[in-house]
């Protein structure tokens, strides 16, 4: 368990909009026990054969089999995840009897090196393998055409049909030729065989002369097609597919001139997805047990090209009409108002929505097919709607009043007003990502969106945060577009901070200064990393644009925003600023330089530096800088450098960065009238303060991408200043210290022991963000110890937190909290306190899982601690099998959320392995949850082992539901290696992804799950030595 991705750290690292659904493991309501008279049936006992996957390694886990029986033929490069196996096997066998001492295994070099017979066997099996690819190769693939797939396929992406017809593009981003104008989209969705047909009509104009028009479709099976240029005739056409790009064409032999308008009308049929991207298919049960199905789409950001064929880029902007022919029964939604409804003669009903009134982006278009209900509101001239199914109609007020709140602020703040006659909010039942911001009828996870009468005021800012993220995007991104993925931080990062900012204003008791300031931490950890990229980064093929869904985008572009603003004089110079870049803007698309441009050209002061020039220094290049200060008297000399925790290599000494760099002393060091600015511009420059000036604080309240190392004299003038009275300087600041000394360690610029130096304050802290963040890298270092066996160590360490936090933690009342920081501290002592088995927190949590049980639904756990209460409850196992039965009776998604995080922090191999097993199958576990389960299971030494072969051996299956790159991806990678620190970890990881080609090393998210090891084992090597000192 990581008592921290519940509310501050390992959740606020996580876009909340997009691909991701691991943060969503949210409060869940109090579960109604009344409902269930019998109180909870047994369930049944795990059947050891139910547990199918049975990896090599957790085979020895499971079954306690010894090494001999493993056959030799078994060692080959996926094997080393057997010396895991082995090492945890040792370590069980130690704690069963304590005079079995640990014995390490001897590290590999590299993968494990194979037996003869291996090599023989591996021999033959890469001869047929190579003669099998060179056989594929060369035979060509299959190309649709008017006349069905001919014998000859193409050879490659712009190979030829079987006419010998060459695909006339072979890039991914389309040509510029042809704009589409406008869309005539039918869908027809058929339930019973979970196919569709559509219809597609595509006005275009052209805009240079071509002798082609190529546009994306995917998995389409095109029946008919036709072509009509000007007020000509229509007449049928042969389509070309380069299915690998996702791309057709038409071939014309007279060129299309420059000015002309054609119409391409397509038919079509297709598959309703099965995974939660394009048109798909989705089902659930409803509270009498009945299945009911649904479909929805999610397009961003390369999906809509599954449901329609269409320019699937965000630039070709178009309006589009959608008509839906669907079942009586059924309720339709779509980005616009319905316009009509047609009895159709085949018994379907045809819903036809207005066609848009703006123009918009493909990846925008939405519409959802399913049993729903609602809630509306009225706000300034647009109706205001919640969707639910059924039966949690109740739980949509909450999300009704925020967003009505929110629009009418956006409306204000931006000076634009929302252009369309609705908004609708839908909570879908089964959904990848946390919610996507289609115009005019945003998608959410259920846990994003619905909020239960009980609910705590952390669930509540989830839900208000998601739910501002979308509505800012109804403006950047809706509105106003990147022209292409590479600026996605135009859309995120905004998102992200309008987040922020509007519910500061709109909801301040949800108190989201401190969620921010967290955010922009773990934004700095991941762009310490070489695997870094800069915010606006050129992308090209479909896995470089999911890979840019990541806190980079989101978090960092919200941070370098956050300091722009604070850096400009006034506080509506930023805001002007926006305001005109939307006004200018407005329907069209930009890249990074227009937003800088729109933002200079608003400048008042003279004295401030340019804005583009400063940003550029922000948006152009990866990393951030490190500041270290040295002073001499009333000199204090300041020098820029990159921080960067390992080196690439490359040279970065031309890094540099326009810094504005903000600072308080120990005369003032409170108010934001204390608060001096210095624009470092050049790599060093010298400051003048008083000569009686003790100490200084950069980076006030830590509104700066950068970090700050004082030097040893400086550190320890901060760390007497906070041991004194630590209220000299604000909670955000002695966070920011605290982050950056543990940043510094792991960079080797400051030792272990200046850091617990200055967290000897700890006990009489008071406010969440500096305890949050001291906890989060000390349990970090815990789990790391713990997954190297270093058990003397992982003692020590749990005695030093218990020794500095355990009076606080003691503090810490279990009774219903109404005040949303007293939750937010409370929540993250006593997950740790009970992850960390202190005994007090552990009796108090399993009393009131008792109680709760017994009570039948009439007492209720505290939002904020069930997540601490549950996961004690599933360390036993008769507990483990309770919660089991109430997860599968749970009907709202935040309920079983954290009923199911709970269940995946057991220690119990077989349970780990079945709920492994079961949320890869989407059976009781829905798939849309799986990542959340595997990071869960990853928190525990056997766990993390046995996940990380589950990895490997469903690798396949995994990458077919979770897009390569996406952050679900991202998130799988990230949580099974991240706590790795030795070298048999790192050849292990290192030889899967290297046998995993195109999908493997090369990707960002393997270059940084590979450099998390290194560094991790770096810091191992440099600190465990000294360790057993210092604690
Ligand atoms: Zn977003």
């Amino acid at each position: 368990m990581d008592p921290f991705d519940y509310n501050s750290t390992e959740r606020d690292t996580l876009p909340r909009n997009m691909i991701e659904n691991s943060m969503f493991e949210e409060e869940p309501d109090v579960v109604d026990l009344a409902r269930d008279s019998a109180a909870y049936p047994t369930f049944p006992a795990l059947d050891p054969d139910e547990t199918v996957y049975e990896p090599r390694s957790s085979r020895l886990l499971v079954r306690g089999l010894g090494e001999n029986d493993v056959d030799d033929d078994e060692e080959d490069c996926g094997s080393s995840a057997r010396l895991l196996g082995m090492s945890f096997m040792n370590r069980s066998a130690a704690q069963r009897s304590n005079a079995s001492p640990y014995v390490r295994q001897p590290l590999p070099r590299s993968c494990s090196p194979p037996s003869a017979r291996t090599m023989v066997v591996c021999v033959l099996f890469l001869v047929i393998v190579a003669s099998m690819t060179m056989v594929f190769y060369f035979l060509p693939r299959c190309n649709f055409t008017k006349m069905g797939c001919p014998k000859q396929e193409n050879k490659t992406s712009n190979g030829t049909d079987g006419t010998g017809e060459l695909f006339p593009w072979a890039q991914y981003q389309l040509p510029r030729s042809i704009r589409p104008l406008s869309y005539d989209l039918t869908f027809t969705p058929d339930f019973s065989t979970m196919d569709f047909s559509g219809h597609t009509v595509i006005d275009m104009f052209v805009l240079h002369n071509t002798k082609r028009i190529v546009l994306h479709s995917a998995n389409l099976n095109i029946t008919k097609a036709t072509f009509k240029l000007g007020d000509g005739e229509a007449s049928d056409i042969t389509i070309l597919e380069d299915k690998p790009r996702e791309q057709i064409a038409v071939k014309f032999s007279e060129e299309l001139k420059a000015g002309q308008h054609c119409v391409l009308t397509l038919d079509y049929t297709a598959s309703l997805s099965h995974t939660y991207d394009g048109f798909y298919n989705s089902s659930y049960t409803d509270q009498d047990g009945n299945k009911r199905v649904l479909a929805a789409t999610q397009f961003e950001p390369l999906y809509a090209r599954k449901a329609f064929p269409c320019f699937d880029e965000p630039s070709f902007k178009a309006t589009f009409l959608v008509k839906l022919n669907r079942k009586p029964e059924y309720l339709t939604l779509s980005n616009m108002p319905q316009a009509q409804t047609t009895q159709l003669a085949s018994g379907l009903v045809q819903d036809e929505f207005a066609k848009t009134s703006v123009n918009m982006s493909t990846y925008l278009v939405a519409f959802v097919v399913g049993n729903f209900t609602s809630v509306s509101r009225n706000v300034s001239d647009t109706l205001v709607s919640v969707y639910s199914v059924p039966e949690k109609k109740e739980h949509t007020h909450y999300a009704l009043d925020t967003a009505s709140k929110l629009l009418e602020f956006y409306n204000d703040f931006f000076e634009i007003s929302y252009p369309l006659q609705k908004l609708d909010l839908v909570a879908v039942p089964d959904f990848m990502a946390g919610a996507m911001e289609n115009w005019g009828l945003i998608t959410f996870r259920e846990t994003a969106l619905l909020v239960g009468g009980h609910s705590s005021l952390l669930e509540k800012q989830q839900v208000a945060s998601i739910i501002a993220h979308e509505l800012a995007h109804q403006w950047f991104g809706n509105l106003v577009t990147m022209s292409w993925w590479s600026d996605l931080w135009l859309n995120e990062g905004f998102a992200t901070y309008m987040e922020f900012t509007s519910l500061q204003t709109v909801l301040p008791q949800l108190d989201m200064g401190n969620l921010f300031l967290a955010n922009r931490f773990r934004a700095l950890d991941k762009d310490a990393l070489n695997s870094s990229h800069a915010v606006s980064t050129q992308v090209n093929t479909p896995e470089q644009v999911h890979e840019m869904f990541d806190s980079v985008s989101y978090l960092k572009g919200a941070s370098i925003l956050l300091m722009l603003n604070t850096s400009l004089p006034g506080d509506q110079q930023f805001r002007k600023g926006i305001i005109q870049y939307l006004k200018q803007f407005a329907g069209l698309n930009t890249d990074t330089d227009d937003l800088w441009n729109s933002l200079t050209e608003v400048e008042v002061s003279s004295q401030h530096p340019n804005v583009s020039e400063m940003m550029r220094s922000w948006t152009s290049q990866k990393g951030f800088p490190l500041v270290t200060v040295s002073r001499k008297g009333d000199a204090v000399s300041l020098k820029q450098e990159i921080f960067q925790l390992m080196s690439d290599n490359a040279s970065h000494s031309s890094s540099l960065w326009n810094i504005p760099m903000t600072y308080v002393n120990d005369s003032c060091s409170l108010g934001p009238e204390c608060k001096q600015l210095f624009m470092l511009n050049a790599q060093s420059g010298t400051l003048k303060v008083s000569a009686t000036v003790k100490w200084l604080k950069l980076n006030y309240r830590n509104t700066g991408f950068y970090i700050v190392d004082y030097g040893d004299e400086g550190w320890a003038a901060l760390t007497d200043a906070m041991t004194n009275n630590f209220q000299v300087l604000t909670q955000e600041d002695r966070a920011s210290l605290i982050h950056n000394i543990f940043a510094l360690s792991k960079l080797g610029r400051v030792s272990f022991r200046q850091v617990l130096s200055l967290l000897n304050y700890m006990p009489n802290e008071t406010e969440s963000s500096p305890v949050k963040e001291a906890l989060l890298h000390l349990t970090d270092i815990y789990k790391m110890l713990d997954k190297r066996y270093e058990q003397g160590l992982v003692t020590r360490m749990k005695a030093y937190i218990l020794k500095y936090f355990g009076a606080l933690m003691d503090k810490q009342t279990w009774t219903k909290e109404e005040d949303f920081s007293k939750q937010d501290f409370r929540s993250a002592l006593l997950e740790t306190a009970c992850h960390l088995g202190q005994e007090k927190c552990q009796q108090q949590a399993k009393a009131m899982f008792k109680q709760y049980v017994a009570s039948n639904g009439t007492s209720q756990i505290p939002g904020d601690l069930q997540r601490a209460v549950f996961t004690v409850a599933a360390q036993s196992s008769e507990d483990w099998e309770t919660l089991l039965t109430m997860y599968h009776y749970a009907t709202y998604d935040s309920e079983k959320l954290k009923m199911l995080k709970g269940l995946a922090s057991t220690q119990d191999t077989q349970k780990i392995v079945w709920l492994l097993n079961t949320g890869l199958n989407g059976n009781m576990v829905q798939v849309q949850n799986l990542p959340l389960v595997i990071r869960t299971i990853c928190e525990s030494f056997a766990g993390n082992l046995i996940a990380w072969d589950f990895i490997q051996e469903n690798w396949k299956q995994l990458i077919q539901t979770f897009p390569i790159g996406s952050f679900s991806f991202q998130s799988i990678i990230g949580s099974a290696t991240s706590r790795f620190s030795e070298q048999s970890h790192l050849n292990q990881v290192q030889c899967f992804f290297d046998s995993q080609r195109e999908h493997g090393s090369q990707l960002r998210s393997v270059q940084e799950a590979l450099e998390t090891i290194r560094l991790n084992q770096r810091w191992m090597e440099r600190n465990l030595p000294s360790l057993d000192k210092w604690l």
